[in-house]
């Protein structure tokens, strides 16, 4: 598994998909550029997700609100008192840690120990194997998932009481060591809030301090009537929004996973009171449907269902995936009430209520959240993708299995040799489909090593001229992922290719 995330760090390097920021000056800790590869990925990733929230939604419309907002916004909404993470920091190696990610960190190791028995009984007892039977009979396993419990819930309600010295006292019964050093010594656990701040206005006396924004949701929720009334969208409605958000986060060591500039792709649902559970249901089931709509495999999800609630919400819960470091978050579903509306409303002094013409009656709107990461998701694509995988010939190959509608380069044209006018078609062959999709050409190399290169690059087909080309308009269309290669006529190419990466 730790090798697993090394290949997929070098390899997003190595194939132009992520850089480190500013590299020449040894990088910026936690941000990261997305180089001409990883644009592409990211940015259908990004299509991917609007085309199913919003295009195929009637009844949820865009927006693409600024990231400087009225520092108010961030009163009224809670981050400025709220918005922190317990830090603590060990006295030997001077490293700083979050303290609720090395409990939990600590409590997935216990999940995974109750994961281990249940795989060893399934090998044993195959097909007559009953997990949900074993899980309820076998001591160890009830022992492993009861304290994993356990520790999660006494971090949830110390968290939630503000009693720091309490996370800390767990840590130490836990004897959990710097993950880094192993060294047990820490210091006391304190809050820190993760906005970054900066000024706006020229003269020291004049500026104001402002924020950049953490969340995108909160432009969302200040113009709220603002798209309700130009749109006159009736409720259940909801707005989608991408963009960047912000957060100083403390613990940085997994590559694009925790970033301290990142995207969001959000959906604030307004609702009926009263009706959030049933859209808060709605959503999470929906959600996880497209997820599972990229093919990655239904086994690397699952829900984990909140006790902890932020001070904002009703109920939680977390889509997680398994990352090469285990099962972790990829995105929340949240059932907001109407926290942030009734916030605005008594920081700003306006109405934040709608008129309900069915009910003939006013009220403050409720709102559940659909929130994700645009970098998280590309790792949960590109590190579930990468494979190294042994041919019959006993070479190996690496190969990018990404969903083909999510491929930065949907085709790669290929002339066998540079001669004898094959060059040419093949470029006539790009100028034809590039209207339609991304397409790549390559004259370097054997045909082998350049069907390689595309592989790396997740490229799900290959097509390649050659002399049968000259007498009967035909090319070798070759598959990434089975590597068959079929005989199709240059004219099929287009709606061939766009029937498997079309969204
Ligand atoms: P975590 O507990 O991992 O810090 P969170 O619960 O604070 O995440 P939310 O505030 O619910 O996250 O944000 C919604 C989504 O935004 C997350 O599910 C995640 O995909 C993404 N996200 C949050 N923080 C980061 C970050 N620092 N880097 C990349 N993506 C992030």
């Amino acid at each position: 598994q730790e090798d697993l995330f090394k290949n997929v760090v070098s390899h997003a390097k190595e194939y132009g998909f992520i850089f480190p920021s500013s590299e020449i000056y040894d990088g910026l800790s936690a941000v990261y550029d997305y180089a001409q590869n990883g644009v592409e990925l990211k940015k259908n990733i990004r299509e991917y997700w609007w085309k199913s929230m919003v295009q195929l939604h009637d009844n949820i419309v865009g927006l693409d609100a600024a990231i400087l907002m009225h520092p108010t916004t961030w009163k009224a909404s809670g981050h400025v008192d709220a918005f922190n993470d317990p830090l603590i920091d060990n006295k030997d190696s001077k490293k700083r840690y979050r303290a609720d990610v090395l409990i939990e960190d600590y409590a997935e190791k216990l999940h995974q120990k109750a994961q281990k028995e249940i795989e060893k009984a399934r090998a044993r007892y195959g097909d007559a194997f009953n997990e949900e039977e074993f899980v309820s009979t076998n001591a160890r396993v009830a022992e492993y998932k009861a304290r994993q419990r356990q520790i999660l819930e006494r971090m949830a309600a110390s968290l939630g009481n503000n009693d720091l010295d309490d996370v800390k006292t767990l840590i130490e019964e836990l004897e959990i060591a710097d993950p880094d050093t192993g060294s047990r010594n820490w210091t006391e656990v304190r809050q820190f809030n993760l906005m970054f701040g900066t000024k706006l206005g020229a003269s020291a006396e004049n500026a104001m301090d402002l924020y950049l924004r953490p969340e995108t949701a909160q432009g969302i929720f200040v113009n709220f009537l603002n798209v309700q009334k130009s749109s006159r969208m009736k409720i259940p409605f909801g707005i989608a929004q991408t963009g960047k958000a912000f957060r100083n986060e403390i613990v940085a060591r997994q590559f694009i996973f925790r970033m301290r500039e990142f995207e969001q792709m959000e959906m604030q649902f307004f609702v009926r009171p009263g009706e959030e559970m049933k859209w808060y249901e709605y959503w999470k089931q929906t959600r996880l449907n497209w997820h599972l709509s990229l093919g990655l495999g239904a086994g690397n999800y699952r829900f984990h269902d909140h006790e902890k609630l932020a001070h904002y919400a009703n109920a939680a819960a977390d889509i997680e995936f398994n990352f090469p470091f285990g099962f972790k978050e990829l995105e929340g579903i949240h059932s907001r009430t109407d926290f942030d509306l009734k916030a605005h409303e008594e920081y700003s002094g306006k109405k934040m209520q709608y008129f309900d013409p069915e009910l003939n009656e006013n009220y403050t709107p409720y709102v559940v959240e659909t929130s994700v990461g645009l970098d998280r998701m590309f790792l949960a694509v590109f590190s579930n993708s990468l494979k190294e995988e042994t041919l019959e010939d006993g070479s190996v190959r690496t190969v990018l299995r990404l969903p083909s509608v999510l491929a930065p380069t949907k085709a790669a044209v290929l002339p066998l040799v540079k001669k004898d006018g094959l060059p040419e078609i093949a470029q006539q062959i790009v100028s034809d489909l590039k209207w339609d999709f991304n397409v790549a050409y390559d004259e370097k190399d054997a045909v082998g090593r350049r069907y390689r290169r595309q592989d790396a690059l997740g490229t799900p087909f290959c097509i390649t001229v050659d002399h049968q080309t000259l007498e009967d308009s035909t090319v070798t269309l070759r598959h990434r992922d089975s590597m068959a290669q079929d005989r199709v006529s240059i004219a099929s190419l287009k709606e061939i290719i766009n029937n498997e990466v079309s969204m």
